[in-house]
């Protein structure tokens, strides 16, 4: 591309940024698209995430994705928070309005979108969900506002659980979550569910560990999706394969975690076949 006095910048704030595919997604849809937009990686400092924003707002930068650890931290800067966002209380994408950033956060969208395109249901269906983290509290939020029957929260501190539950609960109206601590799983419901990996357990370089080991665990599993990428196949995949389940990783919630800040940033509709193009362009970064 040419950069010239016209040249819109977005980019991703975080630490660390150096291994993100969001570059990947956005540089190659703006190509793509016929967009004159850059996207950039920036590494913030401990105690900077103010200090960022304000910068990006001088410098007038369109927008901008947040990751770990400041999608929570970052909520103080913005002029503005997209009631969803607000609700789950972490925000992944900031967009330019007048006097600041408003607040989205388009994790959520992006696993509804993931799942949708390998025709996983959330509608009316039991679920298990690892973990109570930032990641697994959002996606908590969407099975339930989603119309899932049923949500079995498993996670290793059951507090978090627990509190997790009862937001969530209290949002919706409805008792659709139940607590669990992880070695309960065998109080789960004679049958076979999705079931949603959102722990940190696994993720590269750890790639030998999984939450839970048990191969009755897996027994009880018909679909299992990670949110983790990195692995390209999780430990925890692979035990629900041998198992005689179907696996998803999280590289497709990335994906359109992504598309949909593009879209917010230009006020534009990305096509699937552009969506999916871009899938390719991330997948080689496996092979
Ligand atoms: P987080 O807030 O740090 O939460 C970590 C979760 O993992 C907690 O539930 C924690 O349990 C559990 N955990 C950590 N170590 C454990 C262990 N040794 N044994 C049992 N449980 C353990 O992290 P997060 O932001 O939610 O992210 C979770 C994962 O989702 C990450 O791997 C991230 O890469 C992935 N993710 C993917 C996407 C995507 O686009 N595909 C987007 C967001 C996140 P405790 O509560 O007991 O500590």
């Amino acid at each position: 591309m040419t950069i010239d006095g016209k040249t819109r910048t977005c980019g991703l704030i975080g630490n660390p940024v150096e291994h993100t595919l969001s570059p990947v997604i956005h540089n190659t849809l703006a190509a793509r698209m016929g967009h004159n937009l850059v996207y950039v990686p920036f590494p913030v400092a401990e105690g900077k995430v103010a200090d960022a924003v304000k910068g990006a707002a001088a410098l007038n930068l369109l927008g901008l994705n947040v990751t770990v650890p400041y999608k929570s931290e970052v909520i103080g800067s913005l002029q503005d928070i997209d009631p969803l966002a607000a609700h789950i209380g972490a925000v992944n994408t900031l967009v330019r309005t007048e006097g600041g950033y408003k607040g989205y956060n388009t994790d959520m969208e992006g696993l509804y979108r993931a799942l949708e395109s390998e025709g996983i249901r959330i509608g009316g269906e039991e679920i298990i969900l690892l973990g109570a983290g930032g990641a697994a509290r959002a996606v908590a939020y969407l099975c339930a506002s989603k119309g899932a029957e049923r949500v079995y929260l498993l996670n290793r501190t059951l507090e978090k659980a627990q509190t997790v539950a009862s937001e969530v609960n209290q949002a919706v109206g409805a008792e659709v979550i139940v607590p669990m601590a992880l070695g309960d799983y065998g109080r789960l419901p004679e049958r076979r569910f999705l079931a949603i990996q959102g722990t940190s357990v696994g993720l590269f370089p750890h790639v030998e560990e999984a939450v839970i080991e048990e191969k009755e665990f897996y027994q009880k599993i018909h679909t299992g999706f990670d949110l983790i990428y990195s692995p390209w196949e999780t430990r925890f995949m692979r035990l629900v394969r041998e198992n005689g389940g179907t696996a998803y990783n999280g590289l497709k919630m990335l994906l359109y975690q992504g598309i949909i800040a593009y879209e917010l940033w230009n006020n534009v509709k990305v096509s699937e076949e552009d969506a999916m193009a871009v899938y390719e362009q991330m997948r080689a970064y496996f092979q």
